[in-house]
Order: C-alpha cells, then structure tokens, then sequence
C-alpha cells in the first residue's frame, strides 16, 4: 500500500489532521490497533472552553468551536452541538484574582467574557459571594463518540482510508528519512507519518528513533442517573477552586475534575497491549472533588452514578499542545500534548498541523507548539512537570 500520509491513531487529534490533509489534496491512510475513538477521545467530557491561559491556545479554542458549530457546511457531515455557554467560578479571593486576570487578557483576545452571578441555575446554587464569569461562546458534545464518528464520516467522504484493529508495529526510515509504517498484517510506504497515538505516543515514536514529552496522567468524570431539576438547557458550570467542572448529561450531572494528587501512567511499562480499559478508575476521587461543591450543587454528591469513566491525558512539561515535526526523524510529525484539552481543540489543531505538513503558505503558525522546545528530558523530569500542569489545569500561573 503506498500513500502521501499515515496517521498512527483514529482520536480525535489523528482523524482531524487526517481529514484535513486529505481535504488539503493529500492521500490519507489513518490506522488504529483499536476501533476509532475507543480510547481518549470516546471517553471526553466534550466541553469546549474559550477562557484559555495563552492567546495561541485561545485562537485555537475559538477556532475549534466555530469549525464543530459550522462542521456540517465545511465537510458536509452534521454533528450536534449544545451551545449552552459556560460559567467560570471562583470562591476564594486567590481565584478571583486569577479568574479576572483570565477574564481581562481573554477579552484582549477576542472572546467574549461578561460579569455574571450564580443562583439562576437549576443545578448550581451560589451563595452570591463568588465571582462568576459567564462565557457565552463555550459549548459542548453531548457524546464525544459523536464527533469522532463525524470525524470518521468525513474522512471517508473526502477520501481518507481507515484501517483499524491492525496496530503499527513499526514505523520505517531510510537515511533521509521515514518510510512508511508496518501494521500487524501489511506494509504501508509513505512521505510522512503523523503520530497521533494518544498515550501511546512517546512508545510510537520511539519505534523510529524519536522522543516525544508527553507523560499519560489519568482523568476521571461520572454522569449521574436523571435528576428532576437539572435542567438540561443550563451551561456548563467550572468551579475553578475546586477544579470541577459540571453540565447537563443524558437528564443527570456529569461531575468531573483535577485532582490535586493525580496518577501517572507510562504504557511502556504496562503489559502489552495496555489500554484505556486498565486505566484503574477510583470513584473516591470523584466523591472527594464533588464534595468540595456540595453546598451549592447537592446533585453532586446526591444523585446516583450512572457511569463512571476515565482514560489518559498526555500532559506535556509545559501545559501545551505537542504538534509538528518530531526532532532528528525527518517526515515523523505528532499530534499530542493533549494536556485535558485535544478533543476539543481537535479540529483547529488538525487543520494547523496537516496545513503546516502540505507545506501551505498561508498557513496558522502553531511552530511554538513544535515538539523540539524541550530538548532532552528525563522521564521524572518530565512526570513531574506533567503532573503538576495536570493538577493545575485550571490556575496553571498559580
Ligand atoms: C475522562 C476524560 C474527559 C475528558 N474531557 C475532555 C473535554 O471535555 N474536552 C477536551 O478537549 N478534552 C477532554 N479530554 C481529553 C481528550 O479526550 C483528549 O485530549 C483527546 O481525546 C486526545 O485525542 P488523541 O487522538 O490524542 O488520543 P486518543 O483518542 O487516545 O487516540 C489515540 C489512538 O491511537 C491508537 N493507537 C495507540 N497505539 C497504536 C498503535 N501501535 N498503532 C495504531 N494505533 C495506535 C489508540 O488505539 C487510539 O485510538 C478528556 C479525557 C478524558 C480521559
């Protein structure tokens, strides 16, 4: 088999520069040792935030959320969004200075922020004494699967190949370069390989010789049974001292969070085959991060769970998206550095990137999220930077 591009991972991240390299004119062939979407991405929570720490990260936050509103006019594939806006909540007078330091330089850039209070809201009862910030472009995908599917639909339309549950086992070089791919069950040439594998990035990318600094750290949410008066048209609602975030789900809650302590994991030194159904779930976490706003959203703790699931963030040393080409392996790129945010930042990030590998002029210039910035890291090193922005996601200045 022979293509112009091999992406390695059907997530979000893989199926977005995929689509948009094909829609770009090149031929595509994505392959995944699983079925699309079965790891990270099928699992988000599917919020899409325009309050972001840098202006890059905000471009690309706004940009993804006007691409998944207008996704049916420009693959011609609907997907269903749920533009309910989404509060920023503070209730510690450390996080209310950091929530209008937010709030003043995200208006710098563009988004929309307005002064708001909490309490008209079927689910979060404020006692009038936090800072609330109403962020009215935020929305979200009520199934994450869904945009993965659209994803999948899309690609297909505008050419790309999918192959999946045949695992590359190996990515090819010559001296100038990448090869191809070997899978499972054939050999694939190709002029670029994008490795887009989620928390099985750094192994992927070790196979050509490349080193990627990305470390998997666990994240974990719950969607609550029906519960009467959530009503389902309320935003999403983030609690920024207390790292949770909440929206309507299926006639529930959904409950999630950062916990300050949070769990590493390296593929590499799991057994093979590891994959997001290993990821050990702790229930704990999740009652400890919904107490912390139990006075004002008793649901939280109240309602019954009707699913609990989790996987892996890859958290990169410095918070941001990991994109472009990987160091001393010329034709390797990558899609990673999630850091909490890859699904819904997706389809700006695909597009930048598989523009940046068709080599277009007029590209959006995402160079300072290239994976050289690092340079070498030990392992611990970057763990523990890893873990830190993780534990961080909502005040990373902190
Ligand atoms: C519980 C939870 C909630 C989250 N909520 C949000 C949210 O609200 N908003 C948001 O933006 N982000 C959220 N995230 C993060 C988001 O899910 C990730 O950033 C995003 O899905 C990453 O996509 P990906 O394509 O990099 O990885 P993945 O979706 O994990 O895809 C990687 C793919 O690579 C494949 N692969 C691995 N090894 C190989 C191999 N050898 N050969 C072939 N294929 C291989 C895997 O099978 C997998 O399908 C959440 C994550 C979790 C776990």
């Amino acid at each position: 088999m022979d293509t112009d591009l091999v992406v390695i991972g059907a997530g979000a991240l893989g199926l977005s520069t995929a689509l948009h390299a094909a829609m770009a004119g090149q031929s595509v062939v994505v392959v995944d040792r699983d079925q699309a979407g079965s790891q990270a991405s099928g699992r988000a929570a599917g919020l899409f935030k325009s309050v972001q720490a840098d202006e890059l990260r905000t471009r690309l936050a706004r940009r993804s959320i006007a691409r998944a509103i207008s996704f049916g006019d420009w693959t011609g594939v609907e997907l269903d969004v749920v533009r309910s806006g989404s509060l920023l909540v503070a209730r510690t007078d450390e996080h209310k200075a950091f929530l209008m330091t937010e709030a003043h330089q995200s208006r710098s850039w563009g988004v929309e922020v307005q002064d708001a209070r909490a309490g008209w809201h079927s689910y979060y009862h404020g006692d009038g004494n936090e800072l609330v910030l109403w962020c009215p472009e935020d929305i979200y995908i009520e199934e994450p699967v869904d945009l993965v599917r659209a994803y999948v639909a899309a690609g297909r339309l505008h050419g790309t190949e999918l192959l999946e549950c045949e695992p590359v086992t190996a990515i090819t070089t010559s001296a100038s370069g990448v090869t191809g791919v070997e899978t499972s069950s054939r050999t694939i040439t190709a002029k670029a390989v994008v490795d887009a594998a989620g928390a099985w990035t750094r192994q992927l990318a070790e196979l050509a010789g490349g080193d990627v600094a990305v470390a998997p750290v666990r994240h974990q949410l719950l969607i609550t049974e029906p519960v009467a008066d959530v009503d389902q048209a309320d935003p999403i609602v983030r609690v920024v001292d207390a790292a949770v975030y909440l929206r309507p789900a299926r006639g529930g809650l959904m409950v999630g969070g950062f916990e300050a302590d949070p769990l590493p994991i390296d593929p590499r030194t799991e057994r093979a085959g590891f994959d997001t159904d290993d990821v050990p779930l702790d229930l704990g976490v999740l009652r400890k991060l919904a107490g912390q706003v139990e006075s004002e959203v008793p649901a939280a703790t109240a309602s019954v769970v009707a699913e609990h699931r989790g996987g892996l963030f890859t958290m990169s040393p410095d918070g941001r998206f990991v994109a472009g080409p990987v160091p001393d392996v010329p034709g390797l790129w990558v899609a990673a550095g999630c850091n909490g945010s890859g699904f819904s930042s997706s389809l700006a990030l695909g597009e930048a990137l598989a523009d940046w590998i068709c080599g277009k002029d007029d590209r959006y210039k995402i160079d300072a999220l290239s994976p050289a910035r690092f340079g070498l890291l030990t392992d611990e090193a970057m763990i523990s930077a890893g873990v830190w922005q993780y534990a961080h996601y909502y005040d990373p200045a902190a």
